[in-house]
């Protein structure tokens, strides 16, 4: 189908399960770059780009980035590797981090750049709105302390969505590293601490993401938590070997709770190799047509990574979002399944999570 044929204007918007924009704005300088995400620059996600796009919304990550520095992409896009899990990161550093990252959040709602969102009402109503839904999602629970107290403070700040863990070890529980092949059984599970956040989390209404999880600190949530189990951004192993996808006995259990899984854009996660190198959409369609066998066709929707990873190239940044929905057409998915991986299954999850 030539992409002509396509009005992009009739695709529906992207509600995205996963982005880094935090951590690059953080970067360049926090709540103080918050205006080039207004104006444009380089990067994956800012505002002309989510408008060029049709990128409406998704869950902004706090990250603490770690003293060893980035994941070493080079190393990953060798035929195997297993990078070792950094150290934890001590709590006050974490906090500090985490309040600069929080700030510079609200410093673009000021802007009017976007609306924190703390239900999925509000979410519908500003992306009917065309102003880019946010929630503000915690990636590992470092910034936490061990009476969860920062936790509740934290909720009052807007905190709908925590991954207890990165790939990294912290009180609460274990993350899995960057290794292929490998399954997610690569350490331990949650502590007394992560069971206890779980809970505090159910109680709260808080989202729990599995994505970065131990394959046994994965079972430990779905044995401890009442919420529906959802990773916000990986893949299928059946598809791709690596530590950080689910395996089908992992993604039947999602499906059992009625959670969902955010299809990932990172090459590692997508390309049967497992290489950190560059990759058609035919990968991408590989995994939701595996994710939507497994799952069914409510519980699968995206979870870019982008600003956080290597994504195809044909997509690039949040500005070729077409290219991807347009391949969901010429794969043959029709308009309401389309419209479901795009918005409407989050809305669904979140909706059932948090409650009315
Ligand atoms: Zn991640």
């Amino acid at each position: 189908m030539p992409e002509t044929s396509v009005d992009t204007n009739t695709l529906p918007a992207v509600f995205d399960g996963h982005n880094d924009v935090l951590l690059r704005l953080y970067r360049a300088g926090g709540p103080k770059a918050a205006e080039s995400f207004v104006t444009g620059g380089p990067g994956h996600i800012d505002l002309p780009k989510a408008r060029e796009g049709g990128l409406g919304g998704g869950f902004f990550a706090v990250y603490v980035p770690s003293d060893e520095g980035d994941t070493d992409h080079d190393e990953m896009a060798r035929d195997s590797y297993d990078l070792p899990l950094p150290e934890p990161v001590p709590q006050d550093r974490a906090l500090q981090v985490a309040m600069a990252q929080i700030a510079t959040l609200e410093r673009l709602q000021e802007l009017g750049a976007l609306k924190i969102c703390r239900s999925a009402a509000e979410i519908h109503i500003s992306m009917v709105e065309h102003k880019l839904a946010a929630v503000l999602h915690m990636e590992g629970a470092e910034a936490i302390d061990p009476e969860l107290i920062t936790l509740d403070v934290l909720h009052g700040a807007g905190l709908r969505s925590l991954g207890p863990v990165w790939s990294r070890p912290t009180i609460f529980g274990e993350g899995v590293p960057f290794r292929y092949p490998s399954d997610g059984n690569t350490g331990g599970g949650l502590t007394d601490l992560g069971v206890a956040l779980v809970r505090r989390c159910n109680a709260l209404k808080i989202m729990l993401d599995l994505s970065h999880m131990t394959m046994a600190g994965f079972w430990d949530v779905a044995k401890h938590s009442d919420a529906p189990l959802v990773a916000t951004h990986s893949n299928a192993h059946a598809i791709c070997p690596h530590a950080r996808n689910l395996t089908d006995a992992q993604l039947d259990a999602i499906a059992a709770s009625d959670g969902m899984v955010g299809l990932n854009y990172a090459t590692a996660f997508l390309r049967p190799d497992g290489r950190m190198v560059d990759t058609g959409l035919d990968d991408m369609l590989r995994h939701l047509d595996h994710l939507l066998d497994r799952l069914g066709e409510s519980r699968v929707g995206l979870g870019s990574d982008f600003d956080g990873a290597l994504i195809p190239s044909a997509i690039g940044t949040a500005a070729g979002l077409p290219a991807l929905r347009r391949a969901m057409v010429a794969h043959g998915y029709g308009p309401e399944l389309i419209a479901r991986i795009c918005q409407g299954n989050w809305l669904r999850v979140l909706e059932k999570t948090w409650g009315h």
